[in-house]
């Protein structure tokens, strides 16, 4: 098990941990702020220092309660040993920016029952979110991204918050993909992300503290994927 300390404070940066197993290249901690690839928001990437000498995290990714460091080389280390980690700053923070851009889209179209996400997927750069929406077009998706753009001017506070199972259960569109009310079924207690005032969603991700953090959402491309299937591609100015 360990301790996933981004899940409580997206902001914490770097870390000291103790290295509980060693297979090759791969580490586990017992503690860590890398965030392993999940939920549509890709792995940390950075470094681990150990006994003097720094290693690159090339790849994180989940093991069951597991959190797995993938190095570029095999760290001259032991269990026991201590380390310091660092993430990736720039490139989590832009994460952030953009998981929390698709929840606030996806509350919006809630919002107006104009449809809903299908499917998302969060790059270095840019996010992708699929809809079912057959009267979706180019114009649409760019009023969507006004009034979304609107939430994030407003500068509402985004937290995470565990809730138990019952009260989790009795929130209607609580998770909005069938996978994930699966799980929600499955959990004695649950993570939301929490925007102030106007949406709350089960989530392992990381998010900004505010909305105002997120900035400037630009629509990078519109996809007519079928009759029902549209697929954009947001970006951050
Ligand atoms: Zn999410």
């Amino acid at each position: 098990m360990t301790e996933k300390i981004y899940l409580t404070d997206a902001y914490a940066k770097e870390f000291e941990a103790v290295i509980v197993e060693k297979n090759g290249n791969a580490l586990v901690l017992d503690r860590t702020v890398f965030y392993p690839t999940g939920g549509g928001q890709p792995c940390d990437t950075g470094t681990v220092t150990c006994n003097g000498i720094a290693y690159n995290v090339v790849e994180t990714k989940k093991d069951g309660e597991r959190v797995i460091h993938i190095t570029d080389r095999e760290a001259d280390a032991k269990p026991g040993d201590k380390i310091h980690g660092a993430i990736d700053w720039d490139k989590r923070y832009m994460h952030m920016k953009l998981h929390t851009a698709i929840h606030l889209l996806d509350a919006v179209m809630e919002k107006r029952k104009a449809g809903s996400i299908t499917g998302g997927q969060i790059y270095d750069d840019r996010a992708r979110v699929d809809f079912d929406l057959p009267e979706m077009n180019r114009e649409a998706a760019a009023k969507i991204l006004e009034d979304t753009q609107k939430v994030i001017d407003e500068g509402r506070k985004v937290y995470p918050k565990i809730l138990k199972k019952e009260e989790a259960l009795g929130i209607e569109n609580l998770s909005r993909t069938e996978p994930g009310r699966r799980l929600l079924e499955s959990m004695e207690e649950v993570r939301v992300i929490v925007i102030e005032g106007f949406d709350m969603q089960m989530d392992g991700g990381t998010h900004v503290s505010n909305t105002k953090e997120v900035g400037k959402l630009v629509l990078a491309k519109f996809e007519n994927k079928g009759s029902h299937n549209k697929r954009i591609e947001i970006a951050l100015g």
